[in-house]
């Protein structure tokens, strides 16, 4: 071939044929390029080893976001002379012995590579003190090169001491980025361990200026309030339960507090932060119908497992494990979330315009109160509110309800025949008529299907539609879904079917329309959903269809059974989609915004 590209055999030729065994460095190294990625992987590792020595106490010191330094102290159970000069040498650990011991790992390390690759990618100087010893001694390693162990005078303990990370090797340095940047990784590992391990005292200093000073003695919200901010921490609803030897303490985020992504999910298994496929779809799974489909809860989830209930060597940095019962642990949690999230009230907190020195991060949620603020000004130039005892109701319906937030001085009103205004005991909330009729129907829905089929009524008239081979093929596969919901079909000719009974409960939708709705769902989607899925779509769609519409003018006696049915309804602060229905002002909100307080 002409060309002046060498082709692979050619290089082939000139680098197979001879196998030789690599020297101990070149393996660290090696080993170092799968576990030390960045100056975070080395705090990671060696915070690790201080919390399986038994630390109370660590202290990270960073200088130029890892590059120059990272060293990490701590006062665990410290090394003898003997042990710090073996605890570089590659696959030297303590935490395992025999192949049994594989099967049920319970320290954070294991693989006996950290100490060995990160002291053959940089400068090393470990001082470390054993419990009962009377002195320290002190090692330094340059790129593998291991000194002589000598004495020295320090405090019980181990520190351990990086620099220069990387130096011998240019190409790897050269993707180490700003400081800023690698002090972010960094932050994100202390922050991991550091939401883990809540009894420990923790402390991280960059360039001599201290970032976090974590006290053992406070709580997990107090630490989650310092590491993130009060708002989250003061945001979270805590669930737990201990079941099929299986503990799950969840810290939940509220629909509100939502993100693009799931950066703010943390999960722990047995102290250690892992990413899961199963649990981050048990997750989403437990808000479904509480959050939009694009968004990631705020959560902070610590499951305590049997250490044989799962694998950890199967990531070099343990970041993943395999669970020998996968199903189990995604039901647990879903269970467990999806509980308390369906016993919770979950409702928006308006978020109203800042007067002064307004965030960029607010700004989405000041222009929307901004919308509705001056939507009631406009409104109440024209309108004067109405009293609840002044119109007529259906007495019995109200009389059924016990909840005191629908006492007979309860007020309200429509503004722009789209939006409920009702008055609550610390304030206000303003009501999407449309997004809440949508819950409302779909919990009715739901809750009736689940013990048979819907009531229906007969149509004086049949009403026809026409379908395609593909559709009536969808309608027949799915004939007890349609039977289920009260719909009856019969053919009536050629491609075309008719409708000759409708499920009361959708009296509002036209039926035509909703069947021809369903018939294009049934066709799409029965193939690739499970039929609980399935039907669930089918009931969101009805109940979309069948509610009140935003733009519809509503009677007293119609809001009142809105407002009412509100308070009977589960999860009522949400519609299907998981856009919120209701959004609360406080009072005490309301007087700061006008400067009263
Ligand atoms: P691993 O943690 O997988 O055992 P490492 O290379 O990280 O492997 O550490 C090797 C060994 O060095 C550990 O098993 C432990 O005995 C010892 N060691 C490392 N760091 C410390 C420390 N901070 N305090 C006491 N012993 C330590
Ligand atoms: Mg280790």
């Amino acid at each position: 071939m002409a060309t002046g590209i060498p082709q692979r055999n050619e290089y082939n030729k000139s680098i197979m044929g001879q196998i030789k065994v690599l020297d101990q460095n070149m393996v660290n190294m090696i080993a170092a390029g799968e576990v030390i990625e960045r100056p975070a992987s080395v705090v990671k590792e060696l915070m690790e080893n201080s919390i399986d020595a038994g630390a109370t106490k660590i202290t990270v010191s960073i200088e130029d976001g890892g590059r120059k330094l990272i060293s990490v102290g701590d006062n665990g159970c410290g090394m003898d002379a003997e042990d710090l000069a073996r605890a570089f040498e590659s696959h030297t650990t303590s935490k395992i012995r025999t192949t049994e011991d594989l099967r049920a790992i319970s320290t954070l390390g294991f693989r006996g590579e950290a100490l060995a690759s990160i002291a053959s990618v940089a400068q090393v100087r470990a001082i470390s003190r054993a419990k009962d010893s009377l002195t320290a001694n002190c090692v330094e390693i340059d790129c593998g090169d291991k000194g002589s162990i000598s004495p020295c005078s320090a405090d019980y303990g181990t520190t351990i001491q990086i620099r220069d990370l990387f130096y011998r090797l240019p190409a790897r340095r050269k993707f180490l980025r700003t400081a800023n940047t690698e002090m972010g990784h960094i932050v994100e590992q202390f922050t991991r361990i550091g939401l883990a391990n809540n009894k420990l005292d923790l402390m991280l200093t960059h360039n001599g200026r201290e970032l976090y000073r974590l006290s053992g003695s406070e709580s997990l919200r107090q630490r989650i309030a310092e590491l993130f901010s009060s708002e989250i921490s003061e945001n979270l609803v805590e669930a737990e339960s201990d079941e099929k030897q299986m503990h799950i303490f969840a810290l939940l985020g509220t629909p509100g507090a939502s993100r693009t992504s799931n950066v703010f999910q943390y999960l722990f298994l047995n102290g250690r932060f892992i990413r899961d496929k199963f649990i981050s779809h048990a997750i989403k799974e437990a808000y479904r119908g509480s959050l939009e489909p694009d968004r990631f809860p705020v959560i902070f989830l610590f499951i305590q497992l049997p250490y044989e209930d799962y694998d950890v060597n199967v990531h070099p940095t343990k970041i993943e494990v395999r669970f020998y019962n996968a199903n189990l642990i995604h039901s647990q949690i879903l269970g467990c979330l999806r509980e308390k999230l369906l016993g919770t009230d979950l409702q928006t907190a308006a978020r109203l315009p800042a007067t002064t020195g307004q965030s960029a991060g607010v700004r989405e949620g000041a222009a929307r109160s901004q919308k509705i603020a001056d939507a009631m000004a406009e409104f109440f130039k024209k309108h004067k509110p109405i009293k609840e005892q002044q119109i007529a109701y259906s007495v019995e319906r109200i009389e059924n309800l016990n909840d005191k937030r629908s006492t007979p001085d309860s007020k309200f009103l429509q503004i722009h025949d789209s939006f409920i205004i009702e008055q609550t005991d610390d304030g206000f909330v303003i009501v999407d008529q449309h997004a809440l009729h949508e819950r409302i129907l779909y919990e009715d829905l739901s809750r009736r299907i689940s013990a048979g089929k819907l009531e229906s009524q007969r149509l004086l008239i049949p009403e026809s539609f026409e379908v395609t081979d593909a559709q009536l093929d969808a309608l027949r596969t799915n004939a007890n879904l349609i039977e289920l919901l009260g719909i009856e079909l019969v053919p009536f000719g050629p491609k075309t079917m008719a409708i000759q009974a409708f499920p009361t409960l959708l009296a509002r939708a036209a039926s035509v329309d909703f069947v021809r709705d369903l018939t294009d769902l049934l066709t799409d989607k029965a193939g690739e959903l499970d039929p609980e899925r399935l039907l669930d779509e089918v009931l969101n769609l009805a109940a979309c269809k069948a509610a009140i519409k935003a733009g519809q003018k509503l009677s007293n006696s119609e809001i009142v059974q809105l407002l009412a049915d509100r308070q009977r309804t589960e999860c009522a602060s949400r519609c299907p989609h998981g856009r919120p229905t209701t959004i609360k002002f406080s009072i005490s909100e309301l007087e700061k915004q006008f400067k009263r307080t």
